[in-house]
Order: C-alpha cells, then structure tokens, then sequence
C-alpha cells in the first residue's frame, strides 16, 4: 500500500503551497495531482489514503482529481520516441534495450482549487 506513503508526500507539497496563499483560504474544493504510470498506483487506493489522512484536516471533502501520465520513452540509439511498457524499455525500431525514459515517473500537483 504505498499509495499511503504517496498520499503523505503530496499532502506536505499541497500544505505548503496551500499556506502560502493569501488570504487564506476558507477551505479546499479540490486538488488536481498528475502520477506516471510508473509508479503503479491503484486509484482506489490513493482515494481511501486521501479520504482517511484528510478526514479531520482543513482538507477534509476536498476531492481528489487523478491525472495519469502514460510512460514514453527515447531511443538513443535511432531517435525513435513512443509509448513503452515497463519493465521492457526495448526500441521497437533497433530493437536495443537501453530506450530512456522521459515520462511516467511524475509526481506534481497540477491544481488546487481553494473556498474563498
Ligand atoms: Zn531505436
């Protein structure tokens, strides 16, 4: 269950954007959070973790909106680009493994909507 541990690590991002707004907010309606594939999140999960961290914060109702970011990646090798499926970073093209990755791993809020 680490989306548990996922859950954590964005409710200390969301607090500290969150903080910084002026004035402060009356509540949060939702928040927006953009997570590659690649780190293998269940959504029910990450929305029991959320529901359950949130309960008795200022957060509590918040909705959490998921955005999945599928996994790309470059060949090196022929400059072939594309949708990969981990764990094979295989180029479909020249057929070498080593294709490097340039999305999937995201982590990052897109948006916080906030009560005024
Ligand atoms: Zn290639």
């Amino acid at each position: 269950m680490h989306e548990f541990s996922i859950c954590g690590l964005l409710l200390k991002a969301l607090t500290e954007e969150y903080d910084a707004i002026e004035p402060a907010p009356a509540g949060l309606k939702s928040v927006t959070i953009v997570i590659g594939e690649l780190h293998q999140i269940v959504p029910d999960y990450l929305q029991g973790a959320w529901a359950a961290l949130t309960a008795d914060t200022d957060y509590g109702g918040a909705e959490l909106i998921l955005e999945f970011q599928a996994s790309h990646g470059i060949c090196p090798a022929c400059d072939w680009t594309g949708t990969i499926s981990p764990p094979l970073f295989v180029c479909p093209t020249c057929k070498i493994p080593g294709v490097e990755l340039s999305a999937g791993k995201e982590l990052f809020i897109r948006k916080i909507e906030i009560k005024t």
